[in-house]
């Protein structure tokens, strides 16, 4: 078992042989306000003292109402947190309501986020239901409007998050930068005696821009515990760099992200690079990874990915973890992979039942390994593991519990027996004891 304190985010320190204790764990939790984002008579909050909460963001036609709802169902049932949607026209404006509806008659419990751009002030002022069943909105200052016309827009879409008392994300990004500020520090950048490069201007453009509308945000009304921040970038260097400075600057709690991370491993391996650097120094308190799917792709990858994210730094625990050796030429079939790939397909789709009936769960590890030389050793480590022959070992495969021998499985039905034992294992071990 691995737990920890999710509010705090941090470790016990490991021992050592004497000396000093590793340092182990990641840093003591930034301190942010803490932000409630609510719908119905629920509510998730973020910063403060609250775990780091997984969201994502759905990619259908918002005016397709069922669609979406079926999405983000999807996504919830998944695991997301919270669910933003994209509020891009009158059509999209007019269906928010429905969709919320459709969810609720779904028992589907999750926030709405609706992610504005460049009309948003006019939707949320043109479709009050919209404004109303949505939990919170997303505003890009960068795409609020130009000159004159930024503050009216902008201040209007404040003034809908006040009447309809919801919080705000100011949510910058590289892409879609407020080019009006870009120049003016490109410009006090030039009088400087030693011009930062243009890359570090874009930087500090980000963050000016992030924190400067957030006060502007305040000064016009909008609580402090009513804002959240984010300033996405596609590299995952200035992400770290940015958000750095983000977190020194300010006390919002900041959502993190790399925008346009890319598809698949590319995807994955450089969102949690960045990610996992800023969550190891206590900063973030949401995440999204954005990854491309591929055609026809599962939206829940994202999800999963944020939360194996969470739970592999020790950070929160979301489902059993499988913990299964990579193979080699000592296990040429693929009978392991198979039972690895199906136990964990396993574990996660019992969480929908598990959670509630067997809290604790989550934290259970399992171990799938291909043969003798680390299969005894990783199997006693985890909470339940089975190790597997592999080629040319006798074709037995011990089950380890709580780090005994247990019993010895072979034949035909290894994998199908090897799942009823870690059911029973849940049952005994997580199972209510009144
Ligand atoms: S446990 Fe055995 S099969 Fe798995 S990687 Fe190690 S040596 Fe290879």
């Amino acid at each position: 078992m691995n737990a920890k304190d999710p509010a705090l985010g941090q470790s016990p320190p490991c021992s050592a042989m004497g000396g000093e204790p590793f340092s182990c764990g990641p840093s003591t939790r930034r301190v942010s306000r803490a932000v409630k984002v609510a719908w119905g008579n629920q509510t998730v909050q973020i910063g403060g003292s609250a775990p780091v909460v997984v969201q994502s963001m759905t990619n259908t036609d918002t005016a397709d109402a069922i669609g979406t709802a079926i999405q983000v169902q999807g996504l919830a049932q998944a695991g997301s947190e919270l669910v933003r949607i994209t509020v891009n026209s009158p059509d999209a404006a007019k269906e928010v309501a429905s969709i919320r509806e459709q969810l609720d008659r779904m028992n589907c419990s999750v926030p709405l986020i609706g992610d504005f751009h460049f009309n948003g002030h006019k939707l949320l002022s043109e479709y009050p239901d919209c404004a109303q069943a949505l939990s919170k909105y997303r505003i890009n200052p960068g795409n609020v409007g130009k000159g004159a016309k930024r503050d009216d827009q902008f201040g209007a879409m404040i003034e809908a998050a006040c009447k309809f008392n919801k919080p705000v994300r100011i949510g910058v990004n590289w892409g879609s930068l407020d080019q009006e500020l870009l120049a003016r520090l490109m410009d006090d950048n030039s009088k400087r005696a030693q011009p930062w490069d243009a890359q570090a201007v874009m930087r500090e453009a980000l963050v000016t821009s992030a924190i400067d509308s957030a006060q502007q945000a305040e000064k016009w009304g909008l609580a402090g515990d009513r804002i959240t921040l984010s300033a996405k970038v596609s590299s995952v260097q200035d992400l770290i760099s940015v958000y750095r400075e983000l977190a020194r600057r300010c006390d919002y709690p900041l959502h993190l992200g790399l925008t346009e991370a890319g598809m698949g491993s590319k995807g994955i391996v450089a969102s949690t690079a960045a990610m996992a650097v800023l969550l190891q120094e206590g900063i973030g308190d949401t995440i999204r990874v954005s990854l491309t799917p591929e055609p026809g792709g599962d939206r829940r990858l994202e999800v999963i990915v944020a939360q194996e994210m969470l739970q592999s730094m020790g950070m929160r625990a979301f489902a059993p973890m499988v913990v299964a050796c990579p193979g080699c030429g000592r296990t040429t079939s693929t009978f392991f992979q198979e039972l690895a790939s199906k136990i964990q397909s396993y574990l996660r789709d019992q969480m929908r039942v598990w959670k509630t009936q067997y809290p604790g769960v989550e934290n259970m590890t399992v171990a799938v390994m291909g043969c003798v030389v680390n299969g005894p050793g990783e199997s006693k480590h985890a909470d339940i593991g089975i190790s597997l022959p592999g080629t040319g070992e006798t074709p037995v495969a011990p089950v380890f519990i709580d780090g005994q021998r247990n019993v010895t499985l072979k034949g035909d039905h290894i994998a199908e027996e090897f799942q009823a034992i870690v059911s029973d294992y849940v049952k005994t071990r997580f199972g209510s004891t009144t």
